[in-house]
């Protein structure tokens, strides 16, 4: 399994799909540039389906979307609608088989889905299926759902989707094509997010608004948690029916996964994490010289912190963007050397000064380790480390990849047995209160790996419907 170099909790994916009248041509063209948007949810592999007078054509390959398509490739694959996807994998082997799309054929026509999240019961589904006599060709947990939706395709097309969506548990914003329509749906819970757009008479869903931005549509409104969405010549409609819970959208969208210009149910991310950096200022008083966060996601939170605080924010890393994120089995040293390739401290910012460091999270504490090295080997007096999010103290049971509770440096050791793991001279967290604070919600987050309560208990996790 390829495993992530950094230290870090990781999304799985991104998903895009758009509907155009049918004398459209360019959907691979549009779905390229807002899998681009995308790119940040899963850098392993890249896929586009296109449609066109029913027939479906699909194209992927390992690797950055830019890298698995040309110009020429795009040319080529002429569609009024499409569906894309980016992968970052933590259900089935990271290989060509398993990347999305994934198409099929059944009595409802050509089918192809692409999926962000976790179908956390797939296992179950897939093995009643194959009881059944279903035949897989990969582990992807889509296929699964492709399957469902074949087998349930004598009671019509909205009935089939609608079955397989409730029998489905786990977390997922999902883009499909059936024939000529374009199938959204969110989890009952909204725990990973999506958006549908609009440009003129094209309709757009994304699993974030940053990726309409870069096809220049509009963003029309959130789907909502157990949403499913049709799309087709008669505009976007939802498919009645009875999934909607509690929203839980995952707190880590905000915190590190979404891109800082995209929206989630209305909360601005980049406006969220200045406020996660202007509570945690507030709650912590501590005196320095300087501010710095941790490329990327760490820097909104710094900025905030260095507002409310008074204290000077300053450049203290250079991030290199040209280093692949993915390694064959990092062991951890490999990943401590990873950040000293990603990050490099300036000297003459940080020498001789106090400085608190902000980042997004403390996943295992080697990267957080290896930050407050290189800035004392720069040079920093004293280095207080900031984190803009309570402890991490619970693995995630809805396809983020979280490693044991365990190896969670937050599960077993309190702040001071951290701080000097980490080697700083100060560490502070942002609280639970300071969090929902900058969220200006107190309700409708997964707060799970935070506290330990999840919006659907573990043991529930794997029950499946009788009928499958
Ligand atoms: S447990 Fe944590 S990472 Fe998983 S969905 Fe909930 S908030 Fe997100």
């Amino acid at each position: 399994m390829v495993v992530s170099d950094d230290d870090k909790l990781h999304e799985e994916c991104g998903v895009f799909g758009l509907w155009a009248p049918p004398d459209a041509e360019d959907a691979a063209d549009e779905v390229y540039r807002g899998l681009l948007a995308l790119q940040h949810r899963g850098q392993e592999s890249a896929g586009i389906t296109v449609g066109q007078n029913g027939g479906l054509k699909t194209e992927k390959g390992m690797g950055l979307i830019s890298q698995v398509f040309s110009a020429g490739d795009l040319e080529k694959m002429n569609g009024h609608l499409g569906i894309g996807h980016v992968r970052y994998s933590t259900a089935g082997a990271s290989n060509l088989a398993n990347a999305q799309p994934l198409e099929g054929h059944g009595k409802l026509g050509d089918l192809a889905v692409a999926h962000n999240g976790t179908l956390v019961n797939a296992g179950v589904l897939r093995s009643l299926l194959e009881d059944g006599g279903v035949l897989f060709r990969t582990e992807a947990d889509s296929e699964v759902l492709l399957a469902m939706i074949a087998r349930k395709a004598a009671k019509g097309l909205e009935n089939a989707v609608t079955e397989a969506m409730s029998a489905v548990k786990g977390s997922y914003a999902l883009v499909m094509l059936v024939g000529d329509k374009l199938i959204g749906a969110r989890d009952p819970h909204g725990i990973r997010p999506m958006v549908l757009g609009k440009k003129g008479n094209r309709w757009y869903l994304a699993s974030e608004s940053c990726a309409l931005k870069s096809v220049g549509a509009e963003t029309v409104r959130d789907v909502t948690p157990g949403e499913v969405i049709l799309i087709d010549e008669e505009g976007p409609r939802s498919i009645e029916q009875d999934l909607a819970n509690e929203r839980a959208t995952c707190v880590f969208e905000y915190i590190y996964f979404a891109r800082p210009d995209s929206r989630i149910d209305g909360i601005s991310v980049m406006e969220s994490r200045l406020a996660m950096g202007r509570e945690l200022a507030r709650e912590w008083e501590v005196e320095a010289d300087l501010v710095c966060g941790v490329p990327d996601s760490g820097v909104p939170a710094a900025l905030g912190f260095a507002r409310e605080s008074g204290i000077s924010y300053g450049m203290g890393f250079i991030k290199n963007h040209y280093v692949g994120r993915t390694f064959i089995n990092p062991d951890q040293k490999m990943r401590e050397r990873a950040v000293s390739v990603k990050l490099s401290v300036l000297k003459g910012e940080v020498e001789g000064k106090i400085v608190i460091l902000i980042d997004d999270s403390i996943v295992r504490g080697t990267t957080s380790r290896r930050l407050v090295t290189l800035m004392r080997e720069a040079g920093a007096k004293e280095v207080l480390f900031g984190v803009v999010s309570p402890p991490i103290t619970y693995p995630c049971y809805f396809g983020i990849d979280t490693p044991v509770a365990a190896d969670l440096i937050a599960h077993a050791k309190n702040n001071d047995s951290i701080k000097n793991a980490l080697g700083a001279d100060e560490l502070s967290y942002l609280s639970l209160d300071g969090l929902k604070k900058a969220l200006e919600r107190k309700k409708g987050f997964c707060l799970g790996c935070l506290t330990g309560t999840y919006p659907i208990p573990p043991h529930k996790l794997r029950k499946v419907e009788e009928q499958w």
